[in-house]
């Protein structure tokens, strides 16, 4: 196999380097840590007791009870999960997976429902154990499901569409910076 050639790709507002792309790309896409304080007006908001009245405490599926990977605590309303699912569609098939896939970018991860069993022992959840990690994740806001996007989607904190548009906007963004490596299987 060939060398894939990597090119840095600079952040536009503090000018340090948001990762390692493998595509030539003049324009830059903001790093993690800008893109944070752009997004956390967006994230109070989320905190608001409007957004917060929005969310339901999440009461997962018997076969989900059962064994696999964990779910969060929120179920989002109605309007969001939908929106949520065909973005996160989206985004997989931008990322041309296969059936099982775990892929990382600049603060962000997107990986298939996990079938294992919890590992974690004690009240720490263990790093390693891929149960418990989120199906996609940017910045802080984690997403689970059960067995694909459509289902059971849960969210770590209370979001609104606005962020939500932001963060699946970014996603988007790092994927065709070639910022997101897939590893499938
Ligand atoms: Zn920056
Ligand atoms: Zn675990």
């Amino acid at each position: 196999m060939g060398r894939v050639a990597s090119y840095e790709v600079h952040c536009p507002l503090c000018g340090g380097i948001t990762g390692q792309g493998f595509r030539p790309v003049r324009a830059g896409v903001e790093c993690a840590a800008c893109f944070r304080k752009a997004i956390e007006p967006l994230r109070q908001q989320a905190a608001s007791p409007d957004a917060r009245r929005r969310m339901r405490r999440y009461a997962p599926e018997l076969g989900q009870l059962a064994f696999g990977n964990r779910w969060s605590e929120l179920e989002l309303p109605a309007d969001l999960a939908s929106y949520a699912a065909q973005e996160l569609y989206a985004l997989l098939d931008r990322i041309g997976h296969g059936y099982v896939y775990e892929a990382t970018g600049p603060d962000m991860e997107l990986r298939s429902y996990v079938w294992a069993d919890c590992r974690c022992q004690g009240d720490e959840p263990d790093p390693a154990c891929r149960a418990c990690k989120p199906n996609f994740r940017l910045a802080d806001l984690e997403f689970r499901w059960y067995k694909h996007p459509g289902r059971g989607l849960t969210v770590n904190r209370p979001t609104t569409r606005e962020e939500l548009e932001r963060i699946f906007d970014r996603a988007r963004l790092l994927v065709a910076f070639g910022l997101v490596q897939l590893r499938d299987g």
